[in-house]
């Protein structure tokens, strides 16, 4: 199950990390309050297929890609995002699983979570339509880790353009581990 990833399909510990702090994990999580999920309304579906085009544009903009279809997006509970994920290892230990790109199905899968008004939901989005975007117009890289370098840049680079002067603050990253997300290990 988990192969169908795009970067997940690594097994590579590092970026799996990084990839998941950026896509939402943590610091948030607390001011959504309710305990009780709730599916997205249809305020929620309208904005991200308004948004979702308007991303797809941006990120043509950047990479000069030439195919620039959308993909479906699904809201999906956040148990079931972490069984697609981590498969059915068990373990209590591990972040939060907010947004996936099925490589197989093309196909988005997001926290029904997700809020349109919350940044690092969008920007999970927007990263995940990068990879999407990868796919498609056939990126090239090095090895799988390099797929998340691109869009975790990208992403970064969009949350400037919303406000943020220092995304990797926002993530609690630093330089160094993103520099790390780049380094393909040696077995590829
Ligand atoms: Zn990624």
């Amino acid at each position: 199950m988990r192969a169908m990833f795009a970067r997940e399909i690594t097994g590579a510990g590092l970026a799996i990390t990084v990839l998941l702090l950026l896509a939402g994990a943590g610091a948030h999580a607390s001011s959504r309050k309710p305990a009780t999920a709730s599916s997205p309304n249809q305020e929620t579906h309208r904005a991200l297929a308004q948004t979702v085009p308007h991303m797809i544009a941006w990120i043509v903009a950047r990479t000069g890609w030439d195919i620039e279809s959308a993909p479906p997006v699904r809201f999906v509970a956040s148990a079931r995002l972490a069984k697609m994920y981590y498969g059915d290892e068990g373990g209590s230990n591990r972040p939060d699983i907010h947004a996936l790109y099925s490589i197989e199905r093309h196909t988005i899968y997001l926290a029904d979570t997700w809020r349109a008004d919350v940044l690092r939901d969008r920007s999970a989005l927007l990263h995940e339509l990068v990879h999407h975007l990868q796919i498609l117009n056939k990126a090239e890289v090095d090895c799988p880790a390099q797929y998340d370098l691109q869009a975790s840049h990208l992403q970064m680079e969009w949350l400037r353009g919303q406000g943020i002067q220092d995304p990797a603050k926002f993530f609690n990253l630093n330089e160094f581990v993103i520099y790390l997300m780049s380094q393909c290990p040696d077995y590829y």
